[in-house]
């Protein structure tokens, strides 16, 4: 099965009523590039830059500078060949603590993290952001935002962005600009109040992982209310339908980045809801491509409304398997 798989690598995602979909690759560090191309990725959909910073050893109370930062983003960048690479800035705090960082807050999962550690530490974001843009000089480049919910924090950052252009401009030093800046869609607020993004931004990515966990209040690493983790839930296919829908309207590229995109048993339920783009682990890329090639839209898009306007679990849960069976 898994050589019928690779044979798929060259393969472009088309579904059988010829709609292209376009799928991208988590990646945690530069290293991970390879496998991403071997599973045929038409680019990085989420670099998790955190991983540079995290797991030092020795080095764990020195943040990587803007030198070791840029080496790395060209380093992925170079890898991917001229596939975009989407760079989520620093999401530390909660299940991936930064040394530095405070470990005494009472619920970490609301507390300083991501977007807000980076505007509290201003100084530091813009290291990353200078890195980040001076690696766009070499490829496409996406800047992702993640934990984003309200306006002004959108604004900040992207006056941060702004500042790191100026200053590069002043150094003579190359980059990209036109660079597209996107923001995650994982606080429900952020779902809910959509316009405020579409309006500020060019692409999102919904990162269900962290989503399903504030929608449902269920911390995402706590063993005893794993059962209550469920993707299925009414609440979360609609939020998630409705954010693919809004982004859509408003021309918007809307990926998901969390783990469903690479769940194959919802690819159907996700390319019914709208969505054409898909970033995963590469490990999952080629089994989500296979069920791509085997979908039908149209039929599967229908199933999907029904399935939308549902509320009993039962029904959802047969309702997507059945969706696999077409
Ligand atoms: C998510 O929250 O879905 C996501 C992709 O980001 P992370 O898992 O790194 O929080
Ligand atoms: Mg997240």
């Amino acid at each position: 099965a898994r050589k019928r798989l690779l044979k798929l690598k060259k393969t472009p995602a088309i579904t059988r009523d010829g709609t292209t979909i376009t799928l991208l690759a988590n990646i945690e560090l530069p290293d991970d590039c390879p496998a991403a191309l071997e599973a045929g990725a038409n680019g990085v959909g989420l670099f998790r830059s955190e991983f540079l910073f995290m797991g030092r050893g020795a080095q764990a109370l020195r943040i990587p500078d803007e030198e070791e930062q840029f080496e790395q983003y060209r380093k992925a960048v170079l890898a991917m060949k001229g596939r975009p690479v989407t760079i989520r800035t620093l999401d530390v705090g909660a299940d991936k603590p930064l040394d530095q960082t405070d470990h005494t807050a009472l619920n970490p999962a609301l507390g300083l993290r991501a977007i807000r550690y980076c505007l509290a530490e201003p100084q530091m974001f813009l290291v990353q952001l200078r890195a980040i843009l001076r690696a766009s000089a070499f490829g496409k480049v996406r800047i992702l935002i993640p934990m984003l919910a309200h306006a002004f924090e959108i604004d900040q950052t992207l006056g941060m962005i702004e500042q790191a252009k100026i200053q590069l401009r002043d150094e003579k030093i190359r980059f990209d600009e036109g660079i597209e800046v996107g923001a995650m869609i994982e606080i429900p607020a952020a779902a809910l109040a959509l316009p405020l993004f579409v309006r500020r931004m060019d692409f999102l990515s919904i990162g269900t992982n962290d989503l399903i966990q504030y929608l449902l209040a269920i911390d995402r690493v706590d063993y005893e209310v794993a059962h209550l983790y469920n993707p299925l839930h009414p609440a979360v296919l609609q939020l998630i339908a409705s954010t693919i829908a809004t982004g859509h309207k408003a021309g918007l590229d809307v990926a998901v980045c969390g783990e469903m995109a690479g769940d194959v048993k919802l690819t159907r339920l996700l390319l019914g809801m709208g969505l054409r783009e898909f970033s995963m682990h590469p490990a999952q890329l080629l089994a989500v491509k296979q069920e791509i090639l085997n979908t039908d839209l149209g039929v599967v898009t229908t199933r999907t409304r029904r399935i939308l306007r549902a509320m009993e679990p039962g029904e959802i849960a047969s309702a997507v398997e059945q969706l696999q069976t077409l």
